[in-house]
């Protein structure tokens, strides 16, 4: 049995004293690759590093997360596509739309969301959204726009069934992590409406820390936490969501 943790930010201070146990306890637990979404220019340095340092265990995705669309996100995206030039990257992320921290900016990052977007297009990218409490406009502009073959994945999707009904109709996937685990969560119902082929598994780490360990940092080794919690949900056995969640994630990101 292996996993993937398709999200997870191990490149940020939280980890930089212990980063070498935090992969052996994933190594440990079967993770196989872990994905590194970048969120800014200033995180794009640590993110080659751990993606070096790890011999590739961790790889490296490029773009700039919506909570970093600023004044000057101009200059970030030039920044930040001209990375693209110098080597590969498995996909554009996390990039999106973001209106629980800063509505303000909401013009500016639709702009920033539809330029990478038609980056991931012509490079023939998957993109990785980050969605938190946009879903729905989200969804309108891919709907809108019009990119043919384009992939990607709902990160720590925590939506409703017309959502799921509409990521199904893009042929998108939708990214499960730890908040499906919270008591409170509510998701059980909507995780039995995403067919596991459209399933991946994610940390999100430092972030959204599963079940029991809530409240404390978060690390890809309990990626099982989640796959349980999928299994217990779904009905199939974890060895099926894991070999069928891993799938996905080779097959999307083409690892
Ligand atoms: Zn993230």
């Amino acid at each position: 049995m292996e996993f993937i943790d398709s999200h997870a930010h191990l490149y940020l201070d939280n980890f930089t004293e212990d980063i070498d146990e935090v992969l052996q306890r994933a190594r440990d637990k079967s993770i196989a690759r872990i994905l590194l979404p970048n969120i800014d220019c200033s995180t794009i340095e640590a993110v080659h590093k751990l993606e070096k340092e790890s011999n590739e265990y961790c790889l490296a995705m490029m773009g700039l997360h919506p909570c970093s669309v600023k004044a000057n996100f101009a200059e970030e995206l030039a920044t930040i596509n001209a990375q693209f030039e110098k080597r590969d990257y498995i996909a554009v992320g996390e990039i999106g739309l973001d209106y629980y921290w800063d509505k303000s900016t909401t013009d500016w990052q639709k702009e920033a969301f539809h330029e990478q977007v038609r980056w991931a297009h012509d490079r023939d990218l998957p993109i990785v959204i980050h969605s938190r409490d946009s879903i729905d406009d989200i969804l309108d502009l891919l709907e809108t726009w019009s990119y043919p073959g384009l992939e990607g994945v709902f990160h720590c999707f925590t939506g409703d069934k017309t959502q799921v009904a509409r990521i199904l109709d893009l042929g998108f996937m939708m990214g499960l992590g730890g908040v499906i685990t919270f008591k409170n969560s509510n998701l059980d119902n909507i995780i039995h409406q995403i067919p596991i082929e459209h399933v991946i598994l994610e940390t999100d780490a430092p972030y959204l820390t599963p079940h029991p360990h809530r409240g404390k940092r978060n690390e890809s080794s309990y990626i099982p936490l989640i796959a349980k919690k999928v299994a217990a949900t779904t009905g199939l056995t974890l060895d099926e969501v894991a070999r069928q969640t891993t799938a996905n994630a080779r097959r999307l990101f083409r690892i």
